[in-house]
């Protein structure tokens, strides 16, 4: 059975094989995109190649990249933990034309590699086209020999890719694997698709226009290839699962996890552990590539992952802090293909304490609180907006901290409420302001922290344009 490790190594052989550069994944904090929270697909690092602003030695390129999906216009947090194929720290593999082959090529390439070299069954295979790429679902039919009930047509944004307003884009065929009846979920495109049974393995994005002004398309004389496969989904087919979390990588986290909580894997607390698991690999990761836990901005998502996974530990009855006793773990798995793990192991270990100790004091008095209101509320019933703010003002409790912590009741928290209850401190801040006597100094601040304020919260209400593969 090949290891996630292995699986990695084998794509990326693959396409060197076929001409490809392999160049290493980026950091997770773009370096050429200030409007983008963190990388969320293979494609960030080439964008400016993609629009022929930049140009690079080879028109082939592979990678493995890391990816982070917990803000922005692609947030899978709040997925985590509850369905088998979504992590916010995932590796997606990828392989890119730019301006040297297209869609004949790149289809051929995918299906070869899947079908004949990792040996995946041909009837367990369906493919989503855009509704009016008719080049696409043609060449499905020749070169995969797919049945037209095997070939989706879909009209919606999902298979239509665009870089941004103005910019390259193109339709997207999608390639997902069945993994059988006892999976509840449906076919892309049926109102169940949300289910684990159908799962999207790999996404291939035909750029073939150019947007610009907006709504007027001009096709682009050297279109170009951009794909992105989930690691972890392929692993899982791979390895006989269905369930991400049951991969060899996963899995190890989530043994350590039961470890140092003294929880059994599988019992009362499992989407405790595949929460952990995941939110482990998003902090560390992100920490290796120099975010910090903050207020606001990127090290305040980071600080959203970091206590989330604090309250599901504490929640197993751990009473000193245990996240960083599982880094070794993550080490262990997956510190040969991403050395930066082990050079910064101090930093995030120490990153990792820190955050815990300073969190601890504070969360077993929060969710004490949280307790007796959550006792006075009817079944279903929203947590009032005010309490919710002083879980997060007086406790550090993120929003989203105590919606995951109210899931399992059943109960959820009023968002307006909330807002309202931000707002009136912001306000009261600002009236308590006397101030230095610099009347435009101080206009600016207030102007810029009315406008930037809600950065504290990008990550679930902030709308980034963004290379969303
Ligand atoms: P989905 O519809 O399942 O949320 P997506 O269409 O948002 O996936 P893409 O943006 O097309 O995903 O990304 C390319 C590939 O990355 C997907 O085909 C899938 O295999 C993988 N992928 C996407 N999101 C996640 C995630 N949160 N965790 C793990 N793998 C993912
Ligand atoms: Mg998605
Ligand atoms: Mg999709
Ligand atoms: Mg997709």
């Amino acid at each position: 059975m090949p290891t996630t490790n292995d699986i990695r190594a084998a794509f990326l052989d693959y396409f060197a094989s076929q001409g490809h550069q392999i160049v290493p994944s980026s950091p997770l904090v773009p370096r050429n995109d200030p409007t983008l929270l963190f990388t969320n697909a293979g494609m960030v690092q080439f964008k400016n190649v993609f629009t022929g602003q930049e140009t690079r030695p080879y028109n082939r390129a592979t990678t493995a990249q890391k990816v982070v999906r917990a803000g922005g216009k692609h947030n899978d947090l709040d997925n985590v933990g509850y369905t088998a194929r979504h992590h916010t720290f995932f590796e997606m593999m990828g392989n890119f034309s730019f301006g040297d082959y297209f869609k004949p090529l790149a289809i051929e390439l995918a299906w070869n590699l899947i079908t004949r070299d990792f040996g995946l069954p041909k009837d367990k295979l369906l493919v989503t086209v855009y509704s009016e790429d008719e080049d696409a679902a043609a060449l499905w039919r020749k070169i995969a020999g797919l049945s037209d009930d095997r070939i989706i047509r879909i009209p919606t944004s999902d298979n239509f890719w665009r870089m941004g307003d103005v910019g390259p884009c193109g339709p997207c065929s999608e390639i997902f694997y069945d993994h059988g009846p006892d999976v509840p979920g449906g076919p892309p495109g049926s109102p169940d698709e949300d289910g684990d049974r159908f799962v999207e393995i790999w996404n291939l994005v035909f750029m073939q226009f150019f947007e610009d002004p907006p709504g007027t398309r001009t096709p682009l004389p050297r279109p170009s290839i951009d794909t992105g496969m989930g690691l972890e989904r392929f692993a899982a087919i791979m390895q006989g699962k269905r369930d991400n979390y049951d991969t060899d990588t996963l899995r190890a986290l989530i043994l350590a996890s039961a470890d140092a909580t003294g929880q059994d894997p599988d019992g009362q607390f499992k989407s405790s552990h595949r929460v952990i698991a995941d939110h482990l690999r998003s902090t560390a990761f992100l920490i290796a590539d120099g975010v910090l836990p903050a207020k606001d901005g990127r090290g305040y998502v980071l600080r959203r992952i970091m206590r989330r996974a604090m309250r599901h530990l504490h929640m197993m009855g751990t009473t000193d802090p245990v996240f960083y006793k599982l880094l070794p773990a993550l080490i262990r798995q997956m510190g040969a293909a991403y050395p930066e793990l082990g050079q910064a192991e101090a930093l995030i270990r120490e990153t990792m304490l820190g955050e815990e100790e300073r969190f601890k004091a504070m969360l077993g008095r929060g969710l004490g609180l949280l307790g007796e209101e959550t006792d006075k509320l009817p079944s279903g019933g929203a947590l009032p907006g005010d309490v919710a703010f002083k879980l997060y003002d007086t406790f550090g409790f993120p929003l989203d901290l105590t919606q995951d912590a109210l899931r399992s009741s059943g109960h959820t928290v009023d968002v307006d409420g909330f807002d309202a209850a931000m707002k009136q401190q912001r306000e009261r801040a600002r009236a308590a302001w006397t101030g230095s006597g610099d009347t435009a100094t101080e206009t600016v601040w207030f102007e810029a922290r009315d406008r930037f304020g809600a950065s504290e919260f990008l990550g679930y209400s902030t709308e980034v344009a963004d290379g969303e593969i």
